[in-house]
């Protein structure tokens, strides 16, 4: 029912094909990368399909405003390519299937909202702490974005579940969504524009209201003066326009982002999909260059967005002795001990 959204003829004019040359984890020359474009957008097998480990990085490669991911997951889904075993795909439908009741909390005025996924660990953060006070909290699978089938080779299940998902929350006649996890702004901004799905509200990144809520407080704020790595997770490829929050809350709080090499564009996934596809050998690889990319930097502190990539990677980088931390923690480090 849902059509993804793809210019053929801006691919074949794309003077770089970036969206393949850039991969990081497929050797491909610009060339080869011409023909397996060519061959993807007329439905044929292509080997990209079949080594794709699902980063989504090549959707913020693009500059086009194409989605050369998008017509990669389904693709696969199409040919019955599977990116990971089959166990853990079954296991991935299961645990999301939207049949409990939604579970909200309202604190003082029902908004502004937001929505913590399938994160409850982080309900105390909305009740306890100074900088997130009176936030009202939609919480559980009835609101779970279903994105992650991205990684699965099902991408149909998202367009299924997805607009029931939309009317469960619309149906609380919410005009604004926070949304705690970045997952659900991507699915609810980038993917739904790309398959013509109708949002009737406005969903804000977490970032965003962390930003103002630190500027609102900013006299309270004690710079940490500490370096630190962020570790991008894969949804932010998805929507790179709201990537300057980090860079304008860590200015905020005095944390220094440091320049090296597996950042930004050019960052790498933190791991967890790629064991999740028993790539042991790549998984090994890929978080030994991304952790000691992060010491050769001189890092005090790796920076998480994502709770996936924070149960990914912390152990590893723990090990370093660089200290995991998640982006609201790391801001409530530089606020704590005004107030409270
Ligand atoms: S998806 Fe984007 S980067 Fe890739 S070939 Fe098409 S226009 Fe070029
Ligand atoms: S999703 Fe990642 S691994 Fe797959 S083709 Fe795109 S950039 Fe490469």
């Amino acid at each position: 029912m849902y059509e993804l959204k793809i210019d053929e003829k801006t691919c074949e004019t794309c003077p770089t094909f970036d969206c393949l040359v850039r991969c990081q984890y497929i050797d491909i020359d610009k060339d080869t990368a011409k023909t397996e474009m060519k061959k993807m957008i007329s439905g044929e097998d292509s080997f990209v399909l079949h080594d794709c480990v699902t980063c989504y990085a090549c959707e913020e490669y693009c500059k086009r405003g194409n989605h050369p991911f998008y017509l990669i997951t389904d693709l696969q889904e199409e040919r019955g390519i599977l990116p990971m075993p089959k166990p853990l795909k079954t296991q991935f439908v299961n645990i999301s299937v939207p049949t409990r009741r939604d579970i909200i909390q309202f604190y003082g005025a029902e908004e502004p909202v937001i929505s913590l996924c399938l994160f409850p660990q982080y309900t105390r953060l909305f009740s306890e702490e100074k900088l997130f006070e009176e936030l009202s909290i939609i919480i559980g699978r009835y609101f779970f974005c279903h994105l992650m089938y991205l990684h699965s080779g099902n991408p149909s299940l998202i367009r299924e579940r997805l607009p029931k998902i939309i009317d469960n929350i619309a149906n609380h006649g919410f005009k604004e969504v926070i949304f705690f996890h970045d997952e659900c702004y991507s699915t609810l901004t980038s993917y739904t524009t790309a398959y013509s799905i109708e949002v009737p509200f406005k969903p804000i990144h977490f970032n965003e209201y962390l930003y103002n809520k630190l500027k609102d407080q900013q006299t309270k704020i004690q710079p940490l003066n500490a370096k630190v790595a962020f570790q991008r997770n894969c949804s932010a490829r998805l929507t790179p326009n709201v990537e300057d929050f980090v860079d304008d809350i860590f200015n905020l709080i005095g944390a220094e982002r440091v320049e090296r090499q597996y950042d930004r564009e050019n960052a790498l996934c933190c791991g967890g999909i790629i064991r999740g596809q028993q790539r042991y050998d790549l998984f090994v690889d890929v978080q030994t260059r991304n952790v000691d990319d992060m010491l050769n930097a001189g890092v005090e502190y790796c920076v998480f967005q994502c709770p996936a990539c924070f149960d990914s990677l912390s152990e590893k980088v723990a090990e370093k002795g660089i200290k995991p931390i998640m982006m609201h923690d790391l801001c409530l480090l530089a606020i704590q001990g005004s107030d409270k």
